[in-house]
């Protein structure tokens, strides 16, 4: 079984939602998995920065700290820039042209910007998918994990659910509000 399908497996089942809050390999990948993360960085069309590059080891030790207990190991194979002030701001629909801008197959592309739509700050391309676009400033948020967590195939705990917890303190990452601040 190949790196993808062993992941879909481990997820396909909605009630394998992953709980940080839950033992170790209590639910998540039976066997270590490593998933790469490429990051994407919006800058100007000069290729001057726009906003201030958020530390991205950080980034991975916080995607980390959600999904190592789980068996999966987040490794960051790296970054580049796309420098297009077009990208600056994203309307809703946008982000799919984003999506298309130096996408790697061989890892998950992690793109960051300066602002979304709305109150949106961070939203993966599908559930499950190979990219994600979180605002600047909540790049070191447990917003990341979130938006990660869809682009492996999780969904939110509260699927299916007429009514989405209104908290953004929940105690599982899946369960983060959805509504005003992410899709
Ligand atoms: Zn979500």
């Amino acid at each position: 079984m190949d790196f993808w399908s062993t992941l879909w497996d481990t997820f396909t089942n909605p009630s394998n939602n992953i709980y940080p809050d839950e033992p170790a390999n209590a639910r998540g990948a039976s066997s270590l998995l490593c998933i790469d993360v490429f990051f994407h960085i919006v800058r100007n069309t000069n290729g001057t920065d726009a906003f201030l590059p958020p530390n991205l080891d950080d980034v991975v030790s916080n995607l980390n700290e959600f999904y190592s207990p789980h068996n999966i190991v987040i490794n960051n194979l790296g970054s580049d820039f796309i420098d297009d002030t077009n990208f600056l701001t994203l309307f809703n629909g946008e982000q799919d042209a984003l999506f298309d801008r130096n996408q790697r197959t061989d890892a998950i592309n992690f793109y960051i910007t300066n602002s979304l739509w709305g109150t949106v700050v961070g939203v993966a391309d599908d559930i499950p998918s190979t990219s994600l676009v979180i605002r600047e400033d909540w790049v070191l948020t447990s917003i990341s994990a979130h938006e990660f967590g869809h682009c492996l195939n999780l969904y939110h705990t509260f699927q299916g659910s007429s009514f989405a917890p209104n908290t953004t303190c929940a105690e599982a990452i899946m369960d983060l509000i959805a509504i005003l601040v992410e899709i």
